[in-house]
């Protein structure tokens, strides 16, 4: 026998290790489930593999999985005649590489105490450490020769090695995991407490699993625990709310409710069977670039894969389930799916009944509606700029913080309480609520009683930026451009008060002179009431949020672009600035307010000061100054 080989965990895994052994974690029975459901996908990989390698299944054909417990040397072992692995599987599977949602685990288990998330974050084997005080893994790939054993005790290091002994396998493929269950965990060596886990939580696995005493005999027809059937090929009515959410927790790795569940056969010139759910709580790794698709893609109930990207949109990633078609070859790899007519329909089928689900939904139960929004609305909004074709549905299902309410509203309530006067729908973007709904920009259009829509994540800068218009209205951002509040009726300016703004014309003047380097142009507008000044974007220009964005993202090819300094006339600040500007011994005064106005502006919109020091000091001198 070769000498095993002595690796060290990844320091993530140590952790998540350290977690497990010394939790006093009250529902542990969830690692069988882990097992389980572990053992099931390594015989549906298989059973996809042998579409095409017939070979590989031939000298044991029966998918199966069997617990065996031997209450005497207090050992649960787990069997599975699936694909197995070799040394490179281990080592990368088994310890020595960190998963994506190792780190978060740790973290949320720490924070919420929570282990039965573990599934969730694709770390569920070392969940047998809450019970185990050894684990020993004996495997073997199918189509390979090697046999090979992985030891640990969940300390810093694992053993591998090689072994000759083939018979430790009953199959000449498959995993084998033993646990040596500890003195606290004895209730896990009861056959019937084990039944009764699996029921609970793997009654859906459609591989057959068995379960027995070590000795006992082996019967000539054992039966299984589970009922073993592909649970979406059963009629709903057989289906009960607790089968469902199982089937979810598995499929989906998920482990809250689902919040949506949709079932059905689509026959006609395809034909294929949709199980599918929305979660109720966002996935951890909703906007992680590497997550893979969840949707399982099954061809006459045998597993093809987990990641075909075609199958969905990235705007519904939140999706989980499986698509089983009927027209799909079995042995279609996953580069023929690339561009394959079946799926394109299929995707097209399924991007459809979503977003008329959705809309049922909202229609029907805007509370729960609302709920499913703050989870996947930021994602749903990528499909508005995405998906042209789906772009109207989208947006008819969005929705929106606004100025007027505290409550979300949709584009056509927007529209239904519009002003006969107004003709737009009128945006404004930035990075949190707080900051935006103190916007100076925003104070006209406040006190004249015109909603805004407040657009508050990333991807609204994107979608508004490729969105003109919705249902004839155009979709305008509040701080681009000329303000055309003065249009909308409510208040028209009389005679004296435009001589008013006439007098002002020698401050603009002076500002766009000591500005010129600041601001690309000074002018009045009617957006402010309280404010005496605020900055908005040329009416060509990028939306400023998204140039902010991309700068960050170091995607701006040229810098920030210089915004418009507006004023209001009706302000005290600007009427007496104005006449200051008439008089030369001001103008050093003036210089000063001026850069002072301009550096407020950029923090209310969430900028830093273009000069802080410069910004600093002008403050201090002005404070100064006021208190002699
Ligand atoms: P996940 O199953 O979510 O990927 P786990 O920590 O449970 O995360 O398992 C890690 C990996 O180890 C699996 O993705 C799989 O590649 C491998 N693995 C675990 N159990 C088995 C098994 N019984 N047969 C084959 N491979 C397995």
């Amino acid at each position: 026998m070769a000498k095993a080989e002595k690796l060290e965990f990844q320091t993530e895994v140590s952790q998540l290790l350290k977690l497990m052994i010394n939790s006093v974690y009250s529902e542990k029975e969830v690692f069988v489930r882990e097992l389980v459901s572990n053992a099931s996908d390594a015989c549906d990989k298989l059973r996809y593999l042998a579409t095409t390698k017939e070979k590989l299944l031939q000298s044991d054909p029966d998918l199966k999985i069997k617990i065996e417990i031997n209450k005497k040397d207090n050992l649960v072992t787990i069997v599975d005649n699936g694909i197995g692995m070799n040394k490179k599987d281990l080592v990368s599977n088994l310890g020595t590489i960190a998963r994506s949602g190792t780190a978060q685990f740790i973290k949320e288990a720490t924070e919420t105490k929570d282990l039965s998330l573990i599934g969730q974050f694709g770390v569920g084997f070392y969940s047998a450490f809450m019970v185990a005080s050894d684990l020993k893994v004996v495997t073997r790939k199918a189509g390979e020769s090697k046999l090979w054993i992985w030891k640990s005790d969940g300390e810093s290091n694992f053993t591998i090695e090689e072994s000759d002994d083939l018979d430790q396998l009953n199959s000449n493929r498959g995993t084998k995991i033993i646990l040596t269950i500890t003195k606290e965990n004895k209730e896990f060596l009861d056959k019937i407490r084990i039944e009764e886990i699996i029921r609970k939580y793997s009654d859906h696995i459609s591989i057959p699993i068995f379960v027995q005493n070590s000795g006992d005999k082996e019967e000539e027809k054992p039966e299984a625990i589970n009922s073993a059937l592909a649970l979406w090929t059963r009629p709903k009515n057989k289906i009960t709310k607790d089968q469902y959410k199982e089937f979810y927790n598995h499929v989906g790795q998920m482990f809250d409710d689902p919040w949506m569940t949709s079932h059905y056969k689509a026959e006609g010139q395809i034909e294929y069977t949709v199980l599918n759910f929305i979660p109720s709580t966002k996935p951890f790794d909703l906007y992680d670039p590497a997550r893979e698709n969840r949707l399982k893609l099954y061809v006459k109930k045998v597993f093809i894969t987990d990641n075909c990207p075609e199958l969905i949109p990235p705007y519904l990633r939140f999706l989980r389930g499986v698509i089983d078609s009927e027209d799909l070859p079995l042995n279609i790899s996953r580069e023929m799916l690339q561009n394959n007519p079946v799926v394109k329909k299929i995707r097209n089928a399924l991007v459809k009944r979503t977003i008329n689900d959705l809309k049922k939904k909202l229609a029907a139960d805007r509370a729960s509606f609302e709920q499913f929004w703050v989870n996947f609305g930021p994602v749903i909004k990528e499909g508005i700029y995405e998906d042209f074709e789906k772009k109207d549905n989208l947006l008819e299902i969005a929705l929106f913080k606004n100025s007027n309410s505290t409550k979300l509203i949709t584009l056509d309530e927007y529209i239904e309480t519009m002003d006969k006067k107004q003709m737009d729908i009128y945006f404004i973007t930035g990075d949190s609520y707080d900051n935006i709904i103190n916007n100076p920009s925003l104070e006209g259009y406040k006190s004249r009683g015109i909603n805004v829509l407040i657009l508050d994540d990333p991807v609204d800068s994107f979608w508004t930026s490729s969105t003109p218009s919705f249902n004839e209205k155009n979709i305008k951002s509040i701080t681009k451009g000329i303000d055309d509040l003065d249009n909308l009726g409510k208040k028209k300016k009389d005679e004296k008060e435009k001589k008013e703004d006439k007098s002002i014309e020698p401050l603009i003047v002076l500002l766009k002179e000591k500005l010129k380097d600041k601001v690309k142009d000074v002018r009045t507008s009617s957006r402010l009431t309280e404010s005496p000044v605020c900055l908005v974007a040329d009416e060509s220009s990028m939306d400023p949020q998204l140039e902010k964005i991309l700068q960050q993202h170091n995607q701006l090819q040229q810098g920030i672009s210089l915004k418009i300094l507006e004023l209001n006339p009706d302000h005290k600040l600007i009427k007496k600035l104005a006449k200051m500007s008439k008089d030369k011994s001001s103008i050093g005064d003036i210089e000063n307010i001026a850069i002072l106005l301009y550096e407020q502006s950029m923090i209310l919109d969430g900028e830093k000061p273009s000069d802080p020091v410069n910004f600093s000091k002008k403050l201090i001198d002005t404070i100064s100054a006021s208190i002699n």
